[in-house]
Protein backbone atom coordinates (compact mmCIF):
# COMPACT_ATOMS: atom_id res chain seq x y z
CA UNK A 1 0.00 0.00 0.00
CA UNK A 2 2.66 2.38 1.01
CA UNK A 3 4.47 1.68 -2.31
CA UNK A 4 1.71 1.82 -4.10
CA UNK A 5 0.86 5.23 -3.03
CA UNK A 6 4.44 6.68 -3.32
CA UNK A 7 4.52 5.55 -6.76
CA UNK A 8 1.34 7.50 -7.85
CA UNK A 9 2.48 10.33 -6.16
CA UNK A 10 6.11 9.96 -7.92
CA UNK A 11 3.53 9.83 -11.40
CA UNK A 12 2.02 13.02 -10.02
CA UNK A 13 5.14 14.68 -10.07
CA UNK A 14 6.67 13.84 -13.48
CA UNK A 15 3.02 14.64 -14.93
CA UNK A 16 3.47 18.07 -13.73
CA UNK A 17 7.19 18.46 -14.63
CA UNK A 18 6.29 16.89 -18.11
CA UNK A 19 3.23 19.55 -18.46
CA UNK A 20 5.25 22.13 -17.00
CA UNK A 21 7.76 21.94 -19.67
CA UNK A 22 5.36 21.83 -22.27
CA UNK A 23 3.11 25.07 -20.79
CA UNK A 24 6.52 26.81 -20.72
CA UNK A 25 7.52 25.57 -24.62
CA UNK A 26 3.39 27.01 -26.02
CA UNK A 27 4.52 30.41 -24.15
CA UNK A 28 7.82 30.54 -25.93
CA UNK A 29 6.14 29.50 -29.41
CA UNK A 30 3.01 32.36 -29.29
CA UNK A 31 5.32 35.38 -27.62
CA UNK A 32 7.83 34.88 -30.59
CA UNK A 33 4.76 35.17 -32.62
CA UNK A 34 3.66 38.02 -31.03
CA UNK A 35 6.77 39.99 -31.61
CA UNK A 36 7.71 39.28 -27.99
CA UNK A 37 9.81 37.09 -25.72
CA UNK A 38 9.49 34.33 -23.22
CA UNK A 39 11.00 36.72 -20.35
CA UNK A 40 7.89 39.59 -21.68
CA UNK A 41 5.08 37.00 -20.63
CA UNK A 42 4.66 35.55 -17.09
CA UNK A 43 3.76 31.86 -16.44
CA UNK A 44 1.20 31.86 -13.42
CA UNK A 45 -0.52 28.62 -12.08
CA UNK A 46 -3.55 29.13 -11.04
CA UNK A 47 -2.93 26.67 -7.80
CA UNK A 48 -6.59 26.22 -6.46
CA UNK A 49 -7.43 22.60 -4.62
CA UNK A 50 -3.60 21.68 -5.54
CA UNK A 51 -1.47 20.87 -2.77
CA UNK A 52 1.24 22.72 -1.38
CA UNK A 53 3.66 19.89 -2.04
CA UNK A 54 2.77 19.86 -5.84
CA UNK A 55 3.07 23.63 -5.96
CA UNK A 56 6.36 23.59 -4.65
CA UNK A 57 7.52 21.01 -7.10
CA UNK A 58 6.07 23.48 -9.70
CA UNK A 59 8.69 25.84 -7.98
CA UNK A 60 11.22 24.19 -8.24
CA UNK A 61 10.92 23.54 -11.83
CA UNK A 62 11.16 27.51 -12.22
CA UNK A 63 7.64 28.36 -11.51
CA UNK A 64 7.83 32.03 -10.62
CA UNK A 65 4.19 33.33 -10.10
CA UNK A 66 0.95 31.15 -7.98
CA UNK A 67 -2.10 32.28 -7.86
CA UNK A 68 -4.56 31.23 -5.48
CA UNK A 69 -8.68 32.18 -5.30
CA UNK A 70 -10.24 31.57 -1.95
CA UNK A 71 -8.42 33.40 1.22
CA UNK A 72 -9.15 30.61 3.18
CA UNK A 73 -7.17 28.21 0.87
CA UNK A 74 -4.49 30.31 0.74
CA UNK A 75 -3.86 30.95 4.48
CA UNK A 76 -4.37 27.04 4.97
CA UNK A 77 -1.44 26.32 2.41
CA UNK A 78 0.35 29.34 3.36
CA UNK A 79 3.33 28.26 5.99
CA UNK A 80 3.91 25.82 3.39
CA UNK A 81 4.57 27.08 -0.17
CA UNK A 82 8.17 27.91 -1.17
CA UNK A 83 7.90 31.76 -1.44
CA UNK A 84 11.84 32.81 -1.68
CA UNK A 85 11.59 33.16 -5.73
CA UNK A 86 8.05 32.91 -5.91
CA UNK A 87 5.22 35.44 -5.71
CA UNK A 88 1.85 34.28 -4.49
CA UNK A 89 -0.98 36.69 -5.76
CA UNK A 90 -4.88 36.26 -5.24
CA UNK A 91 -6.83 35.73 -8.05
CA UNK A 92 -10.31 34.96 -7.10
CA UNK A 93 -12.90 37.26 -5.73
CA UNK A 94 -12.12 39.14 -2.51
CA UNK A 95 -14.74 40.20 0.19
CA UNK A 96 -13.80 43.25 1.34
CA UNK A 97 -14.31 41.94 5.21
CA UNK A 98 -11.10 39.59 4.19
CA UNK A 99 -8.78 42.16 3.09
CA UNK A 100 -7.57 42.27 6.54
CA UNK A 101 -6.75 38.64 6.34
CA UNK A 102 -4.38 38.43 3.28
CA UNK A 103 -3.11 41.87 2.40
CA UNK A 104 1.00 41.50 3.89
CA UNK A 105 1.01 38.06 2.59
CA UNK A 106 0.31 38.46 -1.30
CA UNK A 107 1.87 40.32 -3.96
CA UNK A 108 -0.64 41.52 -5.77
CA UNK A 109 -4.63 41.18 -5.82
CA UNK A 110 -5.80 40.59 -9.30
CA UNK A 111 -9.44 40.77 -8.76
CA UNK A 112 -10.40 44.49 -7.49
CA UNK A 113 -13.42 45.22 -9.03
CA UNK A 114 -14.97 48.19 -6.80
CA UNK A 115 -14.07 51.26 -4.55
CA UNK A 116 -15.26 49.88 -1.72
CA UNK A 117 -12.79 47.05 -2.52
CA UNK A 118 -9.64 49.30 -3.16
CA UNK A 119 -10.22 51.52 -0.21
CA UNK A 120 -10.34 48.51 1.89
CA UNK A 121 -6.64 47.05 0.65
CA UNK A 122 -5.80 50.57 1.00
CA UNK A 123 -6.73 51.00 4.55
CA UNK A 124 -5.24 48.01 5.48
CA UNK A 125 -1.82 48.01 3.72
CA UNK A 126 -1.30 51.46 5.57
CA UNK A 127 -2.08 49.83 8.48
CA UNK A 128 0.85 47.51 7.98
CA UNK A 129 2.82 50.26 6.32
CA UNK A 130 2.90 48.72 2.51
CA UNK A 131 1.63 48.99 -0.60
CA UNK A 132 -0.65 46.45 -2.29
CA UNK A 133 -0.42 46.06 -5.86
CA UNK A 134 -3.92 44.88 -7.80
CA UNK A 135 -4.89 44.65 -11.05
CA UNK A 136 -8.71 45.61 -12.04
CA UNK A 137 -10.80 42.31 -12.97
CA UNK A 138 -12.48 43.86 -16.28
CA UNK A 139 -16.24 41.55 -16.84
CA UNK A 140 -15.48 41.78 -20.72
CA UNK A 141 -18.20 39.65 -21.54
CA UNK A 142 -20.83 41.73 -19.16
CA UNK A 143 -21.73 38.38 -17.60
CA UNK A 144 -23.98 38.85 -15.04
CA UNK A 145 -22.97 35.93 -13.53
CA UNK A 146 -19.11 37.23 -13.28
CA UNK A 147 -17.62 39.79 -11.00
CA UNK A 148 -15.70 42.82 -12.31
CA UNK A 149 -16.26 45.74 -13.60
CA UNK A 150 -17.92 46.32 -16.45
CA UNK A 151 -15.80 47.55 -19.74
CA UNK A 152 -17.38 51.16 -20.03
CA UNK A 153 -17.04 51.35 -16.07
CA UNK A 154 -13.62 50.49 -16.06
CA UNK A 155 -11.93 54.43 -16.43
CA UNK A 156 -14.41 56.26 -13.88
CA UNK A 157 -13.32 53.64 -11.31
CA UNK A 158 -9.67 54.14 -12.10
CA UNK A 159 -10.68 58.18 -11.37
CA UNK A 160 -11.85 57.24 -8.22
CA UNK A 161 -9.60 55.04 -6.85
CA UNK A 162 -6.05 56.11 -8.17
CA UNK A 163 -5.65 58.29 -5.38
CA UNK A 164 -6.07 55.45 -2.31
CA UNK A 165 -2.96 55.81 -0.68
CA UNK A 166 -1.78 52.09 -0.03
CA UNK A 167 -2.35 50.86 -3.60
CA UNK A 168 -0.55 50.98 -6.56
CA UNK A 169 -2.77 50.02 -9.61
CA UNK A 170 -0.53 47.77 -11.93
CA UNK A 171 -2.97 46.77 -15.53
CA UNK A 172 -5.94 44.56 -15.68
CA UNK A 173 -7.17 41.38 -15.23
CA UNK A 174 -9.88 39.00 -17.21
CA UNK A 175 -11.99 35.71 -17.60
CA UNK A 176 -13.68 35.94 -20.66
CA UNK A 177 -16.60 33.48 -21.16
CA UNK A 178 -16.43 29.74 -22.02
CA UNK A 179 -16.39 29.58 -26.04
CA UNK A 180 -16.59 26.89 -28.29
CA UNK A 181 -14.14 28.86 -31.45
CA UNK A 182 -10.95 30.05 -30.19
CA UNK A 183 -11.42 32.51 -32.45
CA UNK A 184 -14.68 33.92 -30.37
CA UNK A 185 -12.49 33.75 -27.45
CA UNK A 186 -9.59 35.30 -29.50
CA UNK A 187 -12.37 38.64 -29.53
CA UNK A 188 -13.05 38.88 -26.01
CA UNK A 189 -9.13 39.36 -25.84
CA UNK A 190 -8.32 41.49 -28.33
CA UNK A 191 -10.91 43.92 -26.72
CA UNK A 192 -9.39 43.41 -23.43
CA UNK A 193 -5.93 44.50 -25.02
CA UNK A 194 -7.45 47.45 -26.67
CA UNK A 195 -8.83 48.94 -23.33
CA UNK A 196 -5.34 47.76 -22.01
CA UNK A 197 -3.45 49.94 -24.76
CA UNK A 198 -5.92 52.86 -24.67
CA UNK A 199 -5.65 53.60 -20.92
CA UNK A 200 -1.73 53.14 -21.16
CA UNK A 201 -1.55 55.95 -23.74
CA UNK A 202 -3.64 58.37 -21.58
CA UNK A 203 -1.09 58.29 -19.13
CA UNK A 204 -3.61 58.17 -15.87
CA UNK A 205 -1.80 59.57 -12.13
CA UNK A 206 -1.04 56.80 -9.97
CA UNK A 207 -2.09 54.29 -12.98
CA UNK A 208 0.53 52.09 -14.48
CA UNK A 209 -1.05 49.45 -17.06
CA UNK A 210 2.05 46.66 -16.47
CA UNK A 211 0.24 43.45 -16.52
CA UNK A 212 -2.49 42.42 -18.62
CA UNK A 213 -3.69 39.24 -17.05
CA UNK A 214 -6.13 37.10 -19.31
CA UNK A 215 -5.75 33.37 -20.71
CA UNK A 216 -6.35 29.66 -18.60
CA UNK A 217 -5.34 26.40 -19.81
CA UNK A 218 -7.64 25.74 -23.23
CA UNK A 219 -7.05 29.45 -24.24
CA UNK A 220 -3.30 30.85 -23.05
CA UNK A 221 -1.75 30.31 -26.24
CA UNK A 222 -4.55 32.85 -28.15
CA UNK A 223 -4.29 35.21 -25.14
CA UNK A 224 -0.72 35.92 -25.77
CA UNK A 225 -1.57 36.50 -29.07
CA UNK A 226 -3.61 38.84 -28.03
CA UNK A 227 -1.62 41.11 -25.59
CA UNK A 228 -1.74 38.47 -22.52
CA UNK A 229 1.93 39.19 -20.54
CA UNK A 230 0.90 37.02 -17.64
CA UNK A 231 -1.00 33.64 -18.18
CA UNK A 232 -2.93 31.87 -15.51
CA UNK A 233 -2.83 28.27 -15.89
CA UNK A 234 -4.42 25.38 -13.79
CA UNK A 235 -5.76 22.36 -15.17
CA UNK A 236 -3.07 21.73 -18.18
CA UNK A 237 -0.30 22.07 -15.14
CA UNK A 238 -1.94 20.15 -12.35
CA UNK A 239 -4.47 18.02 -13.90
CA UNK A 240 -8.21 17.73 -13.26
CA UNK A 241 -9.38 19.35 -10.36
CA UNK A 242 -10.20 16.91 -7.77
CA UNK A 243 -12.84 19.01 -5.47
CA UNK A 244 -12.84 17.74 -1.83
C1 LIG B 1 -9.00 28.33 -11.99
C2 LIG B 1 -8.59 29.64 -12.53
C3 LIG B 1 -7.69 29.74 -13.59
C4 LIG B 1 -7.11 28.54 -14.31
O1 LIG B 1 -8.10 27.73 -14.85
P1 LIG B 1 -7.70 26.43 -15.73
O2 LIG B 1 -8.77 26.36 -16.76
O3 LIG B 1 -7.70 25.27 -14.82
O4 LIG B 1 -6.38 26.69 -16.32
C5 LIG B 1 -7.31 31.00 -14.00
N1 LIG B 1 -7.81 32.12 -13.42
C6 LIG B 1 -8.68 32.06 -12.41
C7 LIG B 1 -9.17 33.33 -11.80
C8 LIG B 1 -9.09 30.82 -11.93
O5 LIG B 1 -9.97 30.78 -10.93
Amino acid sequence: MQEKLSNSHLKKLQDVEYNYKTIEEQIVNAAEKSGRHRKDIAFMAATKTVDAEIINHAISLGLKYIGENKVQELLSKYDYYNLDNCSLQLIGHLQTNKVRQIVGKVDMIQSVDSLKLATEIGKQSEKNNITTDILLEVNIGREESKSGVMPEQLEELLCQIRTIDGISIRGLMSIPPICEKKSEISQYFALMNKLFIDIKDKKMDNVSMDYLSMGMSSDYYEAILNGANMVRVGSSLFGARIYR
